[in-house]
């Protein structure tokens, strides 16, 4: 079947399982330093991006009458930048992870 470049992502696979997530993330070891940064405001919510994460970090949310890839769990993202190579638009940028959030001693 033909595919147009603007044609959604195909149909995700089944949410692998933690285990799976983890022996997966056990067998390609990224130092994470970077994490993917989605500009909702440009993204089309074609889908690829997510289908791109091998650890099925990434999802489509609503925004309003509009779709955007969102990240789910920062802590299991590896920083591969699977995600970032294969937007076709150039939306998502990797950035430094954020610092943790001063509690102010709490
Ligand atoms: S950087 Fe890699 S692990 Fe992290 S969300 Fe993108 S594709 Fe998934
Ligand atoms: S971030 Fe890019 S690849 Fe992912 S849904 Fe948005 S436009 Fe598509």
């Amino acid at each position: 079947m033909e595919r147009h470049c603007h044609a959604p992502a195909p149909e995700l696979s089944p949410l692998i399982s933690a285990k799976m997530r983890t022996s997966l993330q056990m067998a390609h070891p990224v130092s994470r330093v970077l994490l993917p940064s989605i500009d909702a405001e440009r993204c089309t919510g074609c889908g690829w991006c997510v289908a791109a994460c091998p650890f099925h970090l990434l999802s489509l949310a609503s925004i309003g009458w509009r779709k955007s890839a969102v990240l789910g769990d920062e802590t299991a993202c590896t920083g591969c930048r699977k995600c970032e190579i294969r937007c076709p638009f150039n939306v998502i940028t990797m950035v430094k992870e954020k610092p943790p959030a001063d509690t102010g001693g709490f």
